[in-house]
């Protein structure tokens, strides 16, 4: 059987470390084996507007920020399709028929689009294109025969959604859709990296991010403002590691040889740990390394991104190149839908 990756972003914003940790870094790796036979990366301009109606414009910029994040990141159009949304209509389509599938209780206990609705302050205004999303995102898993969804921890509902799809659309229509399964990222404070305010999820939504493409000014800026333990008031203060944002960070970026080479007193993270929760380490030393040791991840990222952002052009044709590849591969599971379906009529 076929290897094939489909996972994506919302253009709300540029991409932050969250997306990086969660999603992005094991997006390249998986490119990077050779073991898949497609990649399919998308950036979800139809989604994004099911919560920015009103901000079209907003969706619109943010598509070009998106890709040059994900060059800037190593993902290589050589390798991987990167495609608009909105350019593949059978996506549309392929949701238009789904939603018979589904019942709205059923998306109703979605956790993730429950927390989103409180986040949106939706109540009794959601959209129905909103509500309606996880349905839209399974169209799109299945439309290109997705094997493997490596995404964060929050799409886990979605991806349990579009199975039951999945399932109902081939028990009652007869085989035809591909099981997908959800790729989470392995190391656990990347599953869902807290923002540098300390709340459970970096988010473009929440403004508590630390953005890929940030000068290396501004990411210090941050860091040194991290929220931290608030009981850790000085530095002879034992203080608390678990959910202590700082140290989330450093088990989602720090390698031994970081200790070499910018903390040589520490032989691991394990060690910084033990001398901070026994107190007599401050927060500024520990944040300083965290600074250098995403310095060292992150000028490489920006330094691409500017090589791109001085090629914008040709951005535009790799999405236009990669939207007509998705297209094609998308028009045929929308043939073999509608044959399953009887809707195949001339
Ligand atoms: P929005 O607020 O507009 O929903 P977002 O920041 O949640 O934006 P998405 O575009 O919804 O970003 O998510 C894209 C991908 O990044 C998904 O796979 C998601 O699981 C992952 N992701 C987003 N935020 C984080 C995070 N803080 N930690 C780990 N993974 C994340
Ligand atoms: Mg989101």
């Amino acid at each position: 059987m076929k290897k094939v990756i489909l996972t994506g972003d919302r253009p709300t914003g540029r991409l932050h470390v969250g997306h990086y940790v969660g999603s992005l870094s094991e997006r390249v790796k998986l490119q990077n084996s050779g073991q898949y036979d497609e990649i399919y990366i998308m950036i979800a301009d139809a989604q994004a507007l099911t919560d920015n109606a009103e901000h079209p414009e907003k969706v619109r910029q943010n598509i070009i920020q998106v890709a040059l994040d994900y060059l800037a990141c190593g993902i290589d159009p050589d390798k991987s399709t990167i495609f608009i949304q909105s350019m593949v209509p059978e996506l549309t389509e392929l949701t238009f028929y789904y939603m018979n599938l589904v019942t709205v209780s059923r998306v109703q206990r979605n956790p993730t689009v429950k927390a989103e609705i409180v986040q949106r302050n939706f109540e009794a205004s959601i959209p129905v294109g909103f509500f309606c999303y996880p349905i839209s995102q399974a169209a799109d898993i299945t439309a290109f025969g997705a094997t493997h969804v490596p995404v964060g921890e929050d799409q886990m509902p979605m991806l349990e959604q579009c199975k039951e799809i999945v399932h109902k659309f081939n028990t009652v229509y007869g085989e035809t859709l591909t099981d997908p399964q959800i790729v989470l990222p392995s190391n656990k404070a990347c599953l869902r990296l807290p923002g540098i305010d300390g709340k459970a999820k970096m988010s473009k939504s929440l403004g508590n991010c630390i953005y890929l493409s940030d000068e290396a000014d501004v990411v210090k800026k941050k860091i040194m403002s991290m929220f931290t333990d608030p009981n850790h008031l000085r530095v002879e203060d034992p203080g608390k590691v678990d959910g202590n944002p700082v140290f989330i960070y450093l088990e989602a970026f720090s390698r031994p040889e970081h200790f070499e080479e910018f903390l040589p007193d520490y032989k691991n993270l394990e060690e910084l740990e033990d001398h901070y929760r026994r107190g007599g380490l401050g927060d500024v030393k520990v944040k300083k390394f965290l600074n250098n040791v995403m310095q060292a991840e992150l000028t490489p990222i920006r330094e691409r991104r500017k090589e791109w952002e001085a090629r914008i052009p040709d951005v535009y044709d790799i999405l236009k190149a990669g939207s007509a590849v998705a297209e094609k591969r998308a028009a045929e599971t929308m043939t073999a839908v509608k044959k399953a379906m009887q809707i195949d009529y001339f």
